[in-house]
């Protein structure tokens, strides 16, 4: 089967890599085209000129890029992939995006016969790497049977999660849950420190309590504590899901006081530490305000 990938970003790479050695024929296409071409020096896979070139011919045809703006962008702009996608073929869009935005761009889709799955991931990049990522799905129940041995590549659970949208608003507001978990155990943190418990006493507690969570028990440890920072999810992507989330609360007219809030520290945070820090960073700011940094020490 002739598959394409577009975004060889930090998650894309390792992604598009599974797929290539799954032994599907790969076309893969990346605004910057070092990362492709590094990638079909590792891996075989063809590196096509532009986003209509990497759909010519594929059955399944896959977009990993910041937002759903790049996803409209590279799908209806110059040379994008409307202009070559078959009917039949299908275009899995795996970036964290907007449910409205995909509900536009299936529609569009549709059209010209070619389908449309929302398939954002979990998982991080080790998941990508270790093909163990989380791939939550909206859309139709046939078109995911299609697309399945292409997700198979680098997801090990794979979830039907609803219509055309479900995927993309399910990963913003779990992603809401991280944003909230992640700042709330840092004011603990500073709060236990000035109490006089030394942050790495405070998460032991925490984690043999009902408070841990995957920031308490692995982000903070491993991002915060050693002071490393590294920046494989960035700051301004969490930023962008809990502002999603935040809309499809409102749109629900669901209460979303947490999201609200959490979308404003977020937000001011991505403002003032810039794009491309980790979004664990985030955590500095609250260290600033409090006068305590959140190490081992
Ligand atoms: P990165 O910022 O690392 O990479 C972004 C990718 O999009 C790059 O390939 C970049 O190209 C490309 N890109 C950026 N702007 C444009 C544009 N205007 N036109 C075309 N291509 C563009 O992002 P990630 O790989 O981390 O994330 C991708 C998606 O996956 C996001 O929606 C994110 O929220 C989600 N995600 C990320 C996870 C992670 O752990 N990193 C985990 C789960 C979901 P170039 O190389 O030229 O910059």
């Amino acid at each position: 089967m002739k598959v394409a990938f577009l975004g060889l970003g930090a998650i894309g790479y390792p992604m598009a890599r599974r797929i290539a050695q799954a032994e599907f024929e790969l076309a893969v296409w990346n605004r910057s085209p070092e990362k492709s071409a590094e990638l079909a020096r590792t891996v075989s896979a063809r590196v096509a000129a532009t986003p209509a070139d990497a759909a010519r011919g594929a059955a399944v045809i896959v977009t990993c890029l910041p937002t759903s703006e790049e996803v409209e962008s590279v799908t209806f702009g110059g040379d994008g992939l409307a202009s070559t996608m078959a009917s039949g073929a299908i275009l899995v869009d795996c970036t964290s995006g907007d449910p409205r935005a995909s509900r536009s761009i299936a529609a569009r889709l549709a059209k010209q016969g070619v389908d449309f799955l929302d398939a954002p991931v979990s998982g991080g990049v080790v998941g990508a790497e270790a093909g163990k990522l989380t791939v939550m799905c909206g859309g139709d129940a046939a078109v995911l049977e299609r697309a399945r041995p292409v997700l198979q590549a680098f997801g090990a659970k794979i979830i039907l999660c609803g219509p055309t949208g479900a995927g993309h608003a399910i990963k913003a507001l779990s992603n809401a849950l991280l944003a909230i978990h992640l700042w709330s155990t840092g004011e603990v943190l500073v709060a236990a420190a000035k109490a006089g418990v030394a942050p790495s006493i405070a998460l032991d507690v925490i984690n043999g309590s009902a408070g841990r969570s995957n920031s308490s028990e692995n982000l903070i440890p491993q991002r915060v504590l050693t002071r490393k920072f590294p920046s494989t999810f960035r700051l301004a992507l969490l930023d962008k899901d809990v502002r999603i989330a935040e809309a499809v609360a409102h749109e629900a007219g669901t209460p979303a006081r947490f999201i609200e809030l959490a979308h404003l520290i977020f937000q001011r945070a991505h403002a003032e530490l810039g794009s491309e820090v980790d979004h664990t960073a985030a955590l500095q700011v609250l260290e600033r305000e409090a006068g305590v940094v959140i190490g081992r020490g």
